[in-house]
């Protein structure tokens, strides 16, 4: 600012200045020169048309102020050459320089409307261009929503489709906790209950956790699922450590987690599982998330009830339904694979055969019923002492079998032996009466005693025949 005054002051003052000594020079040329008047003439018509341009500059250089300083100077200029020449048409120039001064004046008024005009449009096209960029930047946000919701949708398709290809219950678990970890995102673990149809409590049928390390540990329902499944209702915890409705304590806290929605698996009218998605950090899911949640496990709750349909028709074919043994023909089944692993990987096979004593008197004394309740006692007692890997059926009316791999003659002797004394231990109350049941057994052994796997079936139930006739409650190996 400073240095622009100083400017203007030089300009002006090198203007005067120069003024001053072209009057003075002119004056001077005027006097020496004895007035060539021809010569003096041209002279002087060149310094005034320079005097135009000088204003030209000063408006140009110092604006309206300096524009106008020029002109005068100018005028006056032509003024004092008229009066010292005695040439009264250099008076004429006046006219010439303000019609400089005027075309500038207006020159310069119509540069600064249009300015404004423009600075006008300008703001009004900025203002535009700034609504422009918020309706870009709200359809960009739509777009992104939109586009959010279109893969949702995909991932919701794919997840039917997932679905229909199976009807086992454990595939179709894995591939729920897969999608919903996927479709809601920002999760650790995933986690889906089912209720078990004996201890009406949550157990876990599957899991998804975001690191492959982190095992879960408790397989049944927390606090947090138990509240989802008594309400009814989807839950949403923002933060598990400050929840009013939780307290910690009551729980297995085993994992660290602090965000959770979990939303109840309906089918018909009764829940029948929970879906639960959980993360150790607060306040990562929103009320969308649990509606969508919702949603998933509305998806699936149709899969999971065709499933536990086609398991439990399943388990009809091959369980026997009062003893909840399996049948004869799903035995013979298992019992080919059990044999021919044992063939192959060159191991012992032990076949035991069980009749019950004398069974046919129980059903006259207390009638059929009472003996439908031995049975399934029966068979309860000898389901809980075998292994798991050991195979159990009801054969025929009161006869079953067992397949035990890994067992030799030895061994099989001793759990036969533990079978026949634990039942003949065991009191049943019948009609208000203590009675005892007692079991004939035959044992057969794999290689040991036979070659062949009917063969071994066929012992088995030769040395029942021999534990009969040697007078029941007995064990007989082959
Ligand atoms: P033992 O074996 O000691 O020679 O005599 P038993 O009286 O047990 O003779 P057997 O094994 O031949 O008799 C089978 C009886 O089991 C005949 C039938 O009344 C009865 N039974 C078979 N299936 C059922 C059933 O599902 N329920 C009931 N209550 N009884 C059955
Ligand atoms: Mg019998
Ligand atoms: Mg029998």
């Amino acid at each position: 600012m400073k240095s622009n005054l100083k400017n203007r002051f030089i300009g002006l003052t090198v203007g005067l200045a120069w003024f001053l000594g072209t009057f003075i020079l002119l004056r001077l040329s005027a006097k020496y020169l004895e007035f060539n008047k021809l010569f003096f003439g041209e002279f002087i018509g060149l310094l005034l048309i320079l005097l135009a341009m000088t204003i030209v500059l000063g408006w140009q250089s110092l604006g309206m102020f300096g524009g106008s300083f020029f002109f005068i100077l100018s005028s006056l200029t032509s003024s004092i050459i008229s009066w010292g020449t005695g040439l009264m048409r250099y008076q004429i120039n006046i006219l010439f320089y303000l019609a400089v001064w005027l075309g500038l004046y207006f020159y310069y008024k119509n540069i600064r409307t249009l300015t404004r005009n423009v600075s006008i449009k300008l703001d009004e096209v900025s203002t535009k261009k700034n609504i422009l960029l918020k309706e870009i930047k709200r359809h960009a946000l739509l777009t992104e929503s939109s586009n959010k919701k279109i893969s949702r949708y995909f991932s919701l398709k794919e997840l039917m489709e997932n679905l229909s290809f199976t009807l086992l219950l454990d595939e179709i678990g894995t591939v729920v906790v897969e999608a919903a970890f996927k479709i809601i995102g920002k999760s650790d673990t995933c986690l889906l209950f089912l209720i078990n149809k004996e201890t009406h409590q949550l157990a876990l049928l599957a899991s998804k956790t975001a690191d492959f390390f982190i095992k879960i540990k408790s397989k049944k329902g927390d606090i947090f699922d138990n509240w989802v499944l008594k309400q009814r209702q989807g839950l949403l915890v923002l933060d598990a450590k400050k929840d009013f409705r939780f307290s910690l304590e009551e729980t297995e806290y085993q994992r660290d987690f602090r965000s959770i929605i979990a939303s109840p698996i309906f089918s018909e009218d009764k829940t029948i599982g929970v879906l639960r998605l959980d993360t150790t950090h607060p306040e990562s899911y929103s009320p969308d998330d649990l509606r969508l949640l919702n949603i998933i496990s509305n998806l699936v709750a149709i899969s999971i009830q065709n499933a536990l349909l086609y398991s439990e028709t399943e388990q009809l074919a091959i369980k026997d339904g009062l003893t909840g043994l399996f049948v004869k023909r799903y035995f013979m089944e298992r019992y080919e694979e059990e044999y021919n692993r044992a063939v192959r990987s060159n191991y012992t096979l032990s076949a035991m055969m069980i009749d019950i004593d004398h069974f046919k008197d129980y059903n006259d004394k207390f009638g059929h019923t009472a003996g439908d309740i031995v049975l399934k006692r029966v068979a309860a007692i000898l389901g809980s002492v075998v292994r798991e890997e050991d195979l159990i059926a009801r054969y025929g009316g009161e006869e079953f079998i067992l397949a035990l791999p890994k067992i030799n003659s030895d061994e099989v002797l001793i759990i036969a032996e533990k079978l026949r004394s634990i039942m003949e231990s065991e009191t049943f109350l019948l009609r208000r009466e203590k009675t005892n049941v007692t079991i004939s057994i035959g044992v057969a052994t794999f290689p040991t005693d036979v070659r062949g796997k009917e063969d071994l079936l066929r012992a088995s139930d030769i040395c029942l025949l021999k534990a009969k006739r040697e007078g029941r409650n007995r064990v007989c190996a082959a």
